[in-house]
């Protein structure tokens, strides 16, 4: 019985022995307790949490808001029976770190679908043809003389009509190397607009990339690096979702954590880290509510899920004055999601509509009900308008009056995307910082790869073993 860690076997033997499996190892001096912190009940913490309850660590989760998800979290409405995310997301089919995550803890139910994508584009009004969108909730949402092309694969790419033919074939070229092909050590520092318009053709860069690079990074559209790029064309057209929702899922694993017996401390936003005078490097916590045991605590390692800025608010002499610097180089956009709910539904069949209208403040119209059914949402319909900006767009922009909404609200999360720029490389934080004991497990580190729940497991699970791997070192 040395060595049982597959899935939660050692929590059966717990109930068996009436005390803890790890305390029974930790009681013979085979493994040491370590006290663990985990800022941040996103899927990155969760997971950590998940980890580190396995090798027999009391963990502590400590969580702004009052439920886990962090930015893959939702909520319902009176007559939902399924959650809305506050921010649109689907997986696609190649998310392995996290279906898998989904399996070993039981949670089974996730639906895998095809929907239709399509880009937005403005016509002459004398253009106007059957492709041309004319549903009016259509225009009041998206805008008038305009019309969807789809561009789900190579095929819609060699009828697009807006480039070339030459310019399609060459950027149907390059999209299956960079698809097929290794990150060259290039990509880094490449810009992608430099990229893509030497390889693809200048008007295929205008026309296809610089209306999403311009709402997806703002100002900072030309210094996005090619690997961003790069990691983008690995994605699947298949896409999964988990049945009820991103925060079904999450209650459902946080519940088991729980259960394993991870504390979590919910509306316990962290507003202080410390290093504590101690030989051991140990630091101390403090924060709003914090903390049912008094008003600060104190923990053996930290793992850190919070974007770089947050951390760099909290901390109190704690980072070396090199790394603080490095930290501070860190840029993000916030995400400006409004949700809609409508009696009809707004894209008659697309799910995912990007928005190439230079005009409009959005960057993709997402009709989660043409993925998800509407009868989960008593039979209505919702769609999500969203951009990335540094502040909340303001009321009279997507407020909208019309008999067919029925519900509106507006989600603004404020480090919603990290700039992967041609330096980024250089200043991207590391799972051990110079600071023994504290980790960093954030957006940051899904590098070359865009944010998401899938690369949160990945990191989670690299911060875990990092903890582990210094707790062994100590014991030997
Ligand atoms: C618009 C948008 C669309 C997205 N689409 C997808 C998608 O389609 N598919 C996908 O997989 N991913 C998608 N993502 C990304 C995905 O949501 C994130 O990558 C993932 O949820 C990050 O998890 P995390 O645990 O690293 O961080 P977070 O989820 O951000 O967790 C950090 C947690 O820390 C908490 N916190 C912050 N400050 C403090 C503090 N001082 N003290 C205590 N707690 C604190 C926060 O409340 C939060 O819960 C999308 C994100 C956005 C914004």
């Amino acid at each position: 019985m040395t060595n049982v860690r597959i899935g939660h076997l050692n929590f059966d033997i717990y109930l068996i022995f009436g005390i803890g499996y790890w305390d029974f190892l930790f009681i013979l001096g085979i493994i040491r307790n370590m006290k663990v912190a985990i800022l941040g009940a996103g899927f990155a913490g969760l997971t950590a949490a998940n980890e580190l309850i396995k090798q027999g660590h009391e963990v502590h989760i400590f969580e702004k808001s009052e439920q886990s998800g962090g930015a893959a979290g939702g909520f319902k409405r009176p007559g939902w029976d399924w959650y809305v995310d506050y921010a649109y997301h689907h997986w696609f089919t190649s998310d392995h770190a996290i279906l898998n995550l989904c399996k070993e803890i039981g949670f089974t139910k996730n639906m895998v679908l095809h929907p239709i994508t399509a880009t937005a584009y403005p016509i002459d009004a004398e253009t106007i043809n059957q492709d041309t969108n004319t549903e009016q909730l259509f225009e009041e949402f998206i805008g008038t003389n305009v019309r969807s092309y789809k561009l789900d694969s190579p095929i819609d790419l060699l009828k697009f009509d807006r480039i070339s033919p030459v310019d399609r074939l060459r950027t149907g070229i390059m999209l299956a190397l960079l698809k097929f092909g290794p990150a060259l050590d290039t990509y880094h520092t490449t810009a992608a607009y430099t990229f893509l318009k030497q390889w693809m053709g200048t008007r295929s860069w205008e026309v296809l990339w610089e209306p999403l690079f311009k709402h997806k990074f703002d100002k900072y559209q030309k210094d996005i690096n090619t690997m961003f790029f790069w990691a983008r064309t690995k994605r699947t057209a298949a896409l999964a979702y988990p049945e009820g929702g991103y925060q079904e899922l999450a209650n459902h694993f946080s519940g088991l954590l729980q259960q394993h017996g991870v504390k979590f401390h919910y509306k316990s936003e962290i507003l202080e880290l410390r290093k504590s005078s101690d030989t051991k490097p140990r630091f101390i916590l403090k924060g709003s509510e914090l903390l049912r045991f008094g008003t600060s605590m104190t923990f053996d390692a930290v793992v850190s899920t919070l974007p770089s800025p947050v951390l760099l608010k909290i901390e109190k002499d704690v980072l070396p004055e090199m790394y603080h610097k490095q930290l501070t180089k860190i840029q993000y956009l916030g995400a400006q999601t409004v949700i809609y709910e409508t009696k009809k539904p707004v894209l008659p069949h697309t799910y995912w509509l990007s928005i190439a209208l230079p005009q409009s403040p959005w960057m993709v119209a997402v009709q989660h009900t043409n993925f998800v059914h509407p009868r989960y949402f008593n039979n209505h319909h919702i769609l999500y308008m969203a951009t990335y900006t540094n502040k909340p767009l303001s009321e009279n922009i997507w407020k909208k009056e019309c008999p067919d909404i029925l519900w509106q609200r507006s989600v603004f999360i404020p480090y919603a995307q990290p700039l992967y720029t041609t330096e980024y490389y250089k200043y991207m934080p590391q799972t051990t910082t110079p600071v023994p004991g504290l980790y960093i497990a954030n957006m940051e580190r899904t590098y070359p790869y865009d944010r998401g729940t899938n690369h949160a497991v990945r990191v989670g699970k690299q911060a875990a073993e990092a903890v582990e791997k210094n707790s062994a070192e100590e014991r030997t």
